[in-house]
């Protein structure tokens, strides 16, 4: 869609709107309706829009200095990178600076292949990881992408263990995922897999992959000498209930990207926090060039999301709000036919809605139809291509604007059973 010059990017819904402003938990736009945001602008204002803090370090930062090349550091670029090595898990001590979470996501693929020597990059079909034509090969179906990459040799995509839409229980699923993926890593050809933590944001389905998965893919990579890269660009800053989704299982990826909440949506950043050794390999080849990468501007504020986040535990919040969401929905929405399952972890939750229970076959358009009653009546949504509205309210909302958009939402779902 193109208006007033500006192409407006909607991959999943076929509307767009213009704001006019925005502040914590509510959005409002130029004709004049005042939207309770239940989206987070896709997982980067979690702290809430414009946040006063850090639109305040910000100032105080172009009050200093707006710019340091590459070459160079000031202090809110080596504040930052202290506070984060420090609050990511222990051995990820070098971070790489990124404009976003598309060039993280190059730069841990770029890391990955010079210090293996090896190119090839496992990835799990529908997920999403970027808009480079290296990125877009990790997760997208190679029909959607034809037009602008010929699939190559260097990307290899596994199906990723998911739970529903299967009359496997959960260990068979785990099973005969770790039989492919290990299939795949015994050719030692691979240089990396790229995963999320456990949940798919990126792609908008918030598929929920089995206890143990992310364990295993660290176990298999270890195994045969390949690296793990978790994709945090979405888990990222409290929304899956803590600080990082590394820490739901509680290990140590190779290689861990970061970006949207990470400013909170103040200024475009993102980061690739690695091993000294990997770091290493990489700069030396010059790998790692970025002309925007953490602006001091972009530094401060990630300085001072970091600390409200810590300050808050906000991840505590986001895990108690989020039980509170599935617990709702479950009780009210459960058996009604037009939901096919609710999942999430804190603070990420998607709703399928089916056409037959007992098929569980996808109903996009009735996604599309609750989305748009919503908007209508002041909620605003987002969902995945398919059947799945996703859930990413900002982890501070308050609890009465919470359950007045759940009263919304549940409304909508409701009569079109
Ligand atoms: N990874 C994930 C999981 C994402 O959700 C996104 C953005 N939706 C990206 C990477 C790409 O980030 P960016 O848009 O900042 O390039």
């Amino acid at each position: 869609m193109i208006k007033h010059h500006l192409i407006y990017c909607t991959p999943f819904v076929e509307w767009e709107f213009d704001l006019d402003r925005a502040e914590g938990s509510f959005l409002w736009t130029k004709d004049g309706r005042k939207l309770l945001d239940f989206t987070s602008g896709w997982n980067t204002t979690n702290l809430g829009w414009n946040h006063p803090e850090v639109a305040g370090a910000m100032m105080a930062q172009i009050g200093k200095n707006c710019f340091s090349a590459m070459w160079m550091a000031e202090d809110a670029q080596q504040e930052y990178a202290a506070m984060l090595t420090a609050a990511l898990p222990a051995g990820l001590a070098a971070v790489g600076r990124a404009t976003g979470g598309t060039e993280a996501n190059e730069m841990a693929i770029k890391a990955a292949r010079t210090f293996t020597g090896r190119k090839q990059i496992v990835g799990f079909l529908e997920t999403y990881h970027g808009q480079s034509a290296g990125t877009l090969q990790i997760g997208f179906p190679a029909a959607y992408i034809q037009d602008v990459v010929t699939p190559g040799p260097d990307f290899l995509q596994v199906r990723y263990p998911q739970t529903y839409r299967t009359d496997r229980s959960q260990d068979q699923v785990l099973e005969e995922f770790a039989g492919q993926l290990e299939k795949v890593l015994a050719t030692r050809q691979i240089a990396a897999v790229v995963t999320e933590a456990g949940i798919v944001t990126g792609w908008g389905s918030a598929y929920v992959a089995p206890p143990g998965y992310l364990s295993l893919v660290r176990k298999l990579t270890r195994q045969y000498g390949t690296l793990m890269i978790l994709d945090e660009v979405g888990t990222g800053f409290s929304r899956c209930g803590r600080l990082f989704g590394s820490e739901v299982a509680g290990l140590t990826p190779d290689i861990v990207t970061l970006a949207k909440a990470m400013t909170n949506g103040g200024s475009a950043m993102g980061a690739l926090a690695t091993s000294e050794e990997i770091g290493q390999a990489a700069a030396d080849k010059g790998l790692f060039v970025s002309t925007f990468g953490w602006t001091p501007v972009a530094c401060a504020a990630a300085v001072q999301t970091l600390r409200i986040h810590q300050r808050e535990k906000i991840w505590e919040k986001a895990r108690q709000d989020g039980d509170h969401i599935v617990g709702r929905l479950k009780q009210e929405l459960g058996g009604h036919p037009p939901v096919g399952d609710i999942r999430g972890i804190g603070m990420e939750i998607g709703i399928d809605l089916v056409k037959d229970p007992q098929t569980k076959e996808k109903d996009t358009e009735r996604k599309m139809k609750v989305i748009e009653q919503a908007f209508m009546k002041g909620l605003h949504l987002t969902g995945d291509a398919e059947s799945t509205i996703q859930l990413m309210p900002p982890l501070t909302i308050d609890r009465k604007s919470l359950d007045e958009g759940l009263d919304i939402l549940i409304a909508c779902i409701k009569p079109a059973a």
